[in-house]
C-alpha cells in the first residue's frame, strides 16, 4: 500500500527540514509550507492524507489553518506538532474542533509522530 502523503505547515525552517529528512527516505511524499497561506494552497494542489502544522505562526496560525482544512472536502487528517503549551487547554479545544492527534515540541519520537501518521492516515 502507498504511503501517506504529508504537507508539514511550520514556521521552524530546521524542524521541516527534519521532518523532510526523516519522512522522505522512508518513502513518505511530504511537502513542507513556512506559511499558513502557502500551506493551504499545497494541500489544495496535493490533496494530502495528513498535514502537520504548528499553532504559532506568522500570517494565517494554526488554528486558521484547522479551520480550513476541516472545511474541504475531502477534509485531510490534521495533526499539531507544537511547542505551545497552556496546560492542555488548547490541546483540548483543537481535539474538539476536530484535529485528530496533537505532539507537543520538540518531538521526544519521531517515529511515534510516524505511527499516528499511519493511524490517521487510514481512518
Ligand atoms: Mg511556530
Amino acid at each position: 500500500m502507498a504511503k501517506p502523503k504529508i504537507v508539514a505547515i511550520d514556521d521552524e525552517v530546521e524542524f521541516i527540514g527534519m521532518l523532510k529528512d526523516y519522512f522522505e527516505p522512508r518513502g513518505y511524499g511530504i511537502e513542507v509550507a513556512v506559511r499558513g497561506a502557502k500551506g493551504i494552497e499545497i494541500v489544495k494542489e496535493k490533496h494530502p492524507d495528513v498535514v502537520l502544522i504548528d499553532l504559532k505562526m506568522p500570517g494565517i496560525d494554526g488554528d486558521e489553518v484547522l479551520r480550513l482544512l476541516k472545511s474541504m472536502d475531502p477534509a485531510p487528517k490534521v495533526i499539531f506538532v507544537t511547542a505551545y503549551d497552556d496546560g492542555g487547554k488548547t490541546k483540548a479545544r483543537l481535539l474538539k474542533m476536530g484535529a485528530y492527534a496533537y505532539f507537543d515540541k520538540p518531538i521526544s519520537s519521531l517515529k511515534d509522530l510516524e505511527d499516528v501518521v499511519n493511524k490517521a492516515a487510514k481512518r
